[in-house]
């Protein structure tokens, strides 16, 4: 095993396995005498791969038929102006949950399309909380509704699937893909790019319901048409083929583990050893809502911001990096994706105790 644990928001830490076998492949991918990154997107080697991820994902999820998979590029911030240029259907509004720092970028940039309603906030309690379902002001005009299922900077998750009738649901889970079942069927469109959960930066992942496709505001560039990708099997130009192999990669190990089953089993048992922690401790504290709490990024703050560059010099030589709190929030931020060992875990929960116990 590595012996440094990464703890970073994105891009993040992907499973050893696959970093060898990526690593063994480089020079001659299953002899084809080719780096995957040399290959023609349109040679049957590369076409296999990116049928076999796109098959494995459909697996793993549990994708039923009437939805299409998406590998586009851009990141989830293209997908902020791009599920508005296609989902208004000539509507005038758009219903935002607002839970954080991601969800206000992506209703800053709907802004450009429609009006964007904000359904419901968790600003009074300084986005600490999703809020209930029964405080939603939803417009059942509204061509869809947004959510972010989970707000990498603040630590806040929906553990819940909001019931928005006829109405589409589209969900930004760029930070806990693969990490909970989802149930697709329930929502209009998915999206998320891969570089929390999945594999590398360059992929952005979307996953839409067929009658929401081909009614894309007039004037919409071919490529931010959903329609025009799902038409070419992502492959309307050059696909990200070294992202889109790798997270392949991540897909075949994602079964290794059990599924999604199997790895949402460790990631709650990852999240609580760390949560247990910070509960009951008077030193360090967490400020989301016990139901709220996110099982992938978990923030957190030091009694006092003097102890922050300590405790991250203390971490980095106990083999823990990446620790730091985004600049908006201050404090440390673990964040404990899929790939993220126990022991990487352990290793941080045992480092905090004993920090606590020199410095408290
Ligand atoms: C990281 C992140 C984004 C932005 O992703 P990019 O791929 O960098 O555009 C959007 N939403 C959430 C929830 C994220 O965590």
């Amino acid at each position: 095993m590595r012996d440094t644990f990464n703890f970073s928001a994105g891009p993040a830490v992907l499973p050893e396995e696959v970093l060898r076998q990526v690593a063994e492949e480089m020079l001659d991918w299953h002899g084809s005498r080719q780096s995957v990154m040399e290959m023609s997107h349109r040679g049957k080697e590369y076409m296999s791969i990116h049928a076999q991820a796109e098959a494995d994902l459909r697996e793993l999820l549990g994708i039923p038929a009437g939805y299409k998979v998406l590998f586009l590029q851009g990141g989830a911030t293209t997908q902020f102006a791009m599920v508005p240029a296609n989902l208004l259907r000539g509507r005038k509004s758009i219903d935002f949950v607002h839970t954080g720092e991601w969800s206000k970028k992506a209703i800053k940039e709907a802004k450009l399309f429609a009006t964007a309603n904000i359904a419901a906030s968790g600003e009074d309690r300084k986005f600490t909380y999703v809020p209930a379902r029964a405080d939603w002001r939803l417009d059942p005009q509204a061509a869809y509704v947004h959510i972010c299922a989970n707000e990498t900077i603040g630590g806040v998750e929906f553990d819940w699937t909001p019931d928005t009738g006829d109405v589409p649901l589209v969900a930004d889970v760029s930070s806990s893909f693969l990490s909970r079942p989802i149930d697709v069927a329930r929502h209009g469109l998915i999206y998320g790019g891969a570089q929390k959960n999945i594999g590398p930066a360059g992929l952005t992942i979307v996953i839409v319901r067929d009658d929401l496709l081909g009614q894309a505001n007039p004037g919409t560039p071919t490529m931010l048409d959903y329609k025009a990708h799902a038409d070419a099997d992502s492959m309307l130009n050059t696909p990200p083929t070294f992202a889109v192999y790798v997270a392949g990669l991540v897909f075949q190990w994602l079964k290794r583990q059990g599924g999604i089953a199997g790895i949402e089993k460790r990631n709650i048992e990852k999240s609580q050893l760390l949560y247990k922690l910070l509960d009951s401790s008077g030193f360090y504290s967490n400020p989301v809502d016990p139901a709220s709490r996110s099982r992938m990024n978990v923030p957190f703050t030091l009694p006092d911001a003097a102890l922050d560059e300590p405790f991250l010099a203390g971490a980095k030589a106990a083999g823990m990096v990446q620790l730091k709190g985004h600049r908006s929030v201050g404090g440390m931020r673990a964040s404990i994706y899929n790939a993220m060992p126990i022991e990487g875990v352990q290793r941080l929960v045992e480092y905090m105790r004993e920090f606590e116990r020199t410095h408290g």
